[in-house]
Formats: C-alpha cells, sequence, structure tokens
C-alpha cells in the first residue's frame, strides 16, 4: 500500500519508518523494511502497527545505507508477518503496491523452474521471477528490465540487491511512484507527501516509467527502454 526506498549516507531504517508514518493514512495491516548489511540483505517485518516494526528495530537494529520499507494493504495471502512485505530471496528484496493479476501463472511457471515460494502473496512472484533471471546471468537492471513486461495488473515496485550498496530500482505501472532528490540522497515514495520530511524537490514516474536510483539521481526509463526526461516539481514542504 505504502512505499518507500532510500539511497542514503547514513543509516537509513530510521528515515524509511518516518516516511511510513506518513503514509498511515492509506491504512496497512503490517510493515516491513530490508536494508544491505554488509551487502546482506537483511529484513525486519510485523503484523500490525508501524510501533510493532520499531519495537523489532530497537531489539535487531539494522544499519544499512540503503533500504526500502513498505506499509501492506492485504489483496493476496492473509496479514500476517510471513506475508509481509519486503519478500526477498537470497538476491533481492521488493516491495509492491497493488496486484499482480497472472501472478497464479507465473507462480506455477517459476515452480516448475524450482523456485520455492514461502509466501501466499501475488508479490513474491515478483522476486521469484527477477531473482530467476539474474540466476540466468541478467544484471539486476536487466533481470527487471526483462520480468516487467510479463506483469499484468496495477502495480508500483521498488527492488533492493544483495551486493548493490549504489543503487535501487523503482517501476511504475497503474500505482503512483515519486522520486526525491537530496543532498547526496535520493528517495522513492508512493507520494510526494512520504518523502517531505528529506526534500521537496520531487519528480513523478510516468505510467511505464522505471527508475534506477542512486546517490546522485535518477535514470529514467520509459517502457520501451529510452532514457527519458520527466519534469521536477518543487512541492510544497508539508514537513
Ligand atoms: N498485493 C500485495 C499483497 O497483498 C500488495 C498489497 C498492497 O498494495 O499493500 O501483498
Amino acid at each position: 500500500c505504502g512505499i518507500v526506498g532510500i539511497v542514503g549516507r547514513n543509516a537509513v531504517a530510521g528515515q524509511v519508518v518516518d516516511a511510513l508514518r506518513r503514509l498511515e493514512y492509506r491504512g496497512y495491516d503490517s510493515a516491513g523494511i530490508a536494508t544491505l548489511e554488509d551487502g546482506r540483505l537483511e529484513r525486519r517485518r510485523a503484523e500490525g502497527k508501524l510501533s510493532n516494526l520499531q519495537l523489532k528495530l530497537l531489539q535487531n537494529p539494522l544499519s544499512g545505507a540503503i533500504g526500502i520499507g513498505h506499509t501492506r494493504w492485504a489483496t493476496h495471502g492473509r496479514p500476517n508477518e510471513t506475508n509481509a512485505h519486503p519478500h526477498a530471496t537470497d538476491r533481492l528484496a521488493v516491495v509492491h503496491n497493488g496486484i499482480i493479476e497472472n501472478f497464479r501463472e507465473l507462480k506455477a511457471e517459476l515452480q516448475a523452474q524450482g523456485a520455492v515460494f514461502e509466501t501466499e502473496t501475488d508479490t513474491e512472484v515478483v522476486a521469484q521471477a527477477v531473482s530467476h533471471a539474474m540466476k540466468g546471468g541478467l544484471t539486476a537492471r536487466a533481470a527487471v528490465e526483462a520480468t516487467l513486461p510479463r506483469l499484468r495488473g496495477a502495480f508500483a515496485l521498488a527492488f533492493l540487491f544483495a551486493g548493490e550498496e549504489d543503487f535501487l530500482i523503482g517501476a511504475r505501472h497503474g500505482a503512483p511512484l515519486a522520486i526525491g532528490f537530496g543532498d547526496g540522497e535520493t528517495y522513492l515514495g508512493s507520494d510526494a507527501l512520504a518523502l517531505a520530511p528529506f526534500t521537496d524537490e520531487i519528480t513523478y514516474l510516468d505510467e511505464g516509467d522505471w527508475a534506477v536510483l542512486t546517490r546522485d539521481g535518477a535514470e529514467i526509463r520509459d517502457a520501451s527502454g529510452s532514457v527519458v526526461a520527466r519534469p521536477r516539481q518543487k512541492i510544497a514542504t508539508q514537513a
């Protein structure tokens, strides 16, 4: 339901939770975060309120300078910790808003190729499909680019990759996604309001766009793979 991503300079977990708090108004049943700890993907997830996630982070802190977070409003799979986002494989973690309509077909195909699913969600097919493409030799970017056209439905996605401290990937297909530009930090959010504590420089992705976010900014591509320029807007700060 709510997506946040930060390519930051210091530990980002606190900022990710702050941004998720600004998306609480949308409603949610669980929440989660993933960061890279020395290149390793680490997740903390909790059923219920963000305060439950914060408690887990207090007991078991994350220090990564790059991360993604999510508040979930379950559509496929019960609202429990296992089904809470981010969903992950050994290669990547992903958070997702919306619905992957053709997840059953994709799941069956991936299972036939040996993928073992851990959750009941539609979202996990995205993690498994990109992971499978990477195991077939594609880079993270190429694997996302190859997977996006296979997904049906309305969705927004954010990806974090094991061993890749310097970039996140976001994609928009029927659900909004905004990029925020900071001072040596770049942000991703389901709306500009979530990013208001960090920046008022925002670019909205267009329908079908996907973007690679680094600390220096973002490279945005349209569905055909061409690099595109999208306008930067100054939004009124709500912080
Ligand atoms: N369909 C996904 C799920 O049920 C994402 C729901 C959402 O937008 O939060 O996990």
